[in-house]
C-alpha cells in the first residue's frame, strides 16, 4: 500500500489513481468496472484516461469543488448525485439505500429538517434533474456510468469525499460527462480502508459540505 501511495504521490506516467485502481483489482467492484466499462470501450477508457492526466495537474488538494468542463445550472439531462452517507444516522428511510422517503412521496419526517439529501434533491428535482443516492461503486457502475456511455446523462453534479472524487472524475472523463464534484469538508474518508468500509454501507459518520460550496450549489440550483 504505501509503494502504491509512493506512486500516487509522484504521479508515474501523470496517473495519481494507482493504489486505488490496483487495489480494485482484487475486489468484485473493480471486475464490474473492468468488463462493463474498460474492456467494452477501450477508445473511450484510452481517451479518458489521456484527459484524465491533464486534468488532475489543475487539481489542488485544497480544492472544495472539481470541475469538467464549465459550471453551469442545473437542469434537464443532468445527474444530481448524492452519498448515502449525507443522510441523518435515524433517517426514516434507512441509510446504506438509494431511497429517501422526502423525495420519492414528499412525506417530511422530523430527522428530514435540514438533511442536506432533502434539501439538494428537492432543488434538482424542481430543475428537471435526476436524484440518485450513491452507495456502492459497484451500484455507481451499473445505475450511473452504464447510462452515461449509453448518453443519458451529459452533466452532473456529485457529492463526494475528496479521496474518491478524483477516482470519480475518470470514469466521467471516460463517458464524455462534465459538470462539477463538490467535497465533502466533513465526516469524509480519508484513506482506501475507509472507502471500503463505506463501501460495504460500514459509515458511522455524517458527511457534509462546507457553507461557501453550500452557496455555490444554491446558484447552480437556480438559487
Ligand atoms: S430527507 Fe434526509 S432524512 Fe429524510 S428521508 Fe430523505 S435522506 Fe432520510
Amino acid at each position: 500500500m504505501r509503494l502504491l501511495s509512493c506512486l500516487d504521490r509522484c504521479a508515474l506516467l501523470g496517473f495519481d489513481l494507482w493504489e486505488f485502481s490496483l487495489s480494485s483489482f482484487f475486489r468484485r467492484y473493480g471486475w464490474v468496472f473492468l468488463f462493463r466499462i474498460v474492456f467494452k470501450h477501450p477508445l473511450r477508457t484510452f481517451s479518458g484516461l489521456l484527459k484524465y492526466t491533464r486534468w488532475r495537474r489543475g487539481v489542488r488538494d485544497h480544492d472544495e469543488v472539481l470541475r469538467l468542463g464549465a459550471s453551469s445550472e442545473v437542469g434537464k439531462g443532468w445527474l444530481v448525485g448524492l452519498g448515502f452517507c449525507m443522510k441523518p444516522l435515524d433517517c426514516p428511510s434507512g441509510r446504506f439505500n438509494h431511497d429517501c422517503a422526502l423525495l420519492s412521496s414528499g412525506e417530511a419526517k422530523e430527522p428530514c429538517i435540514g438533511c442536506r439529501i432533502g434539501e439538494v434533491g428537492m432543488r434538482a428535482l424542481k430543475c428537471g434533474a435526476d436524484v440518485y443516492i450513491m452507495t456502492s461503486s459497484e451500484d455507481v457502475v451499473y445505475h450511473m456510468f452504464v447510462p452515461m456511455l449509453e448518453g443519458r446523462y451529459r452533466n452532473v453534479l456529485l457529492f463526494l469525499c475528496p479521496y474518491t472524487s478524483k477516482v470519480m472524475a475518470l470514469p466521467l472523463l471516460i463517458c464524455g460527462v462534465g459538470g462539477m464534484i463538490v467535497r465533502y469538508c466533513s465526516g469524509y474518508c480519508k484513506d482506501y480502508r475507509d472507502f471500503l468500509r463505506a463501501d460495504r454501507g460500514e459509515k458511522p459518520e455524517q458527511t457534509d459540505i462546507s457553507p461557501s460550496s453550500e452557496e455555490m450549489v444554491e446558484r447552480w440550483l437556480g438559487g
